[in-house]
């Protein structure tokens, strides 16, 4: 039983961090750097609870910022709660106004990715993703016993949840969370979903400085994940984390200069036109 624990808490963070540092604020927003060998530790940590293909990840949530809660964002729950949690999941091809080429072109130079993209074949690809989640775990059955495997799958298939029920729970606006920001968007804070999202519920947070590597603004906004990050960067393991340069107090208002703040920004490629 000791051993099925340890697994399971070391295995959740693995890969919800995974998910948070690698697919999500490294691939997909830029707002930080780090080591190479740092890099795929994380994105094999998403990868390993079915994130899927990290271009065709990087692809749909940079279109889900550009377009938030419009009808060109791939997830709104604006279509309904049920197509914003998993109704979006599990097409054939990528919708007509989105291309890897133009929103991940960045994240397809790298050998590994456009490998796991599998030519944009998005079925193939999730294919690829679930045999070697699949293997992973027989892999570790046979070296480490049961315990370990089935800790391993549990933890993974609950961290394969949280980023769905981000888009899901913290765009529906003012029911669950609160907004520091007045976006255009519908995105709220949603406090109670912080620690087992290791930080991302902080997601109107996210979506005023999309390329911050903090989400957690106030004192009280727990970020595990910028947590880590800090403590990463002690030994050099990652660096250039963005955050904003403003003091956010109780009575914070956003004027428009903040919005050129680089941790305002998404990276250079979501600028080209579609
Ligand atoms: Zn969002
Ligand atoms: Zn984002």
């Amino acid at each position: 039983m000791e051993a099925f624990l340890i697994a399971f808490v070391l295995f959740y963070f693995w890969h919800n961090l995974g998910t948070s540092i690698g697919y999500h604020r490294l691939l997909t927003h830029r707002s930080l750097i780090a080591l190479k060998p740092v890099e795929y530790f994380f994105v094999i940590g998403g990868y390993l609870c079915l994130e899927g293909s990290p271009v065709w990840w990087v692809t749909m949530h940079r279109a889900h910022h550009r377009y938030a809660d419009t009808d060109l964002d791939p997830h709104t729950p604006r279509k309904g709660v049920k197509f914003a949690y998993n109704g979006w999941l599990g097409k054939r091809d990528y919708p007509p106004h989105l291309s890897p080429e133009r929103q991940a072109n960045d994240v397809l130079k790298d050998p590994l990715y456009k490998y796991l993209e599998q030519d944009g074949h998005l079925r193939n690809a999730s294919k690829l993703c679930a045999y070697t989640n699949i293997g992973f775990r027989v892999l570790l059955w046979v070296a480490f016993g049961w315990q370990v495997a089935l800790a391993s799958v549990l933890a993974a298939l609950i961290a394969h949840q949280m980023p769905l029920i981000i888009n899901t729970v913290c765009h529906l606006p003012k029911r669950f969370g609160y907004r520091n920001f007045e976006t255009k968007d519908d995105s709220v804070n949603v406090g109670w979903l912080s620690i087992a999202t290791v930080g991302e519920s902080w997601h109107n947070n996210h979506h005023t400085f999309p390329g911050s590597a903090r989400f957690g603004l106030k004192k009280y906004e727990f970020d595990m994940t910028w947590m880590t990050l800090k403590l990463l960067s002690v030994f050099g393991l990652v660096k250039r984390l963005h955050e904003p340069k403003i003091k956010f107090t109780d009575d914070f208002v956003l004027r428009p200069e903040h919005l050129l703040d680089p941790s305002a920004m998404m990276p250079q490629e979501e600028t080209v036109s579609v």
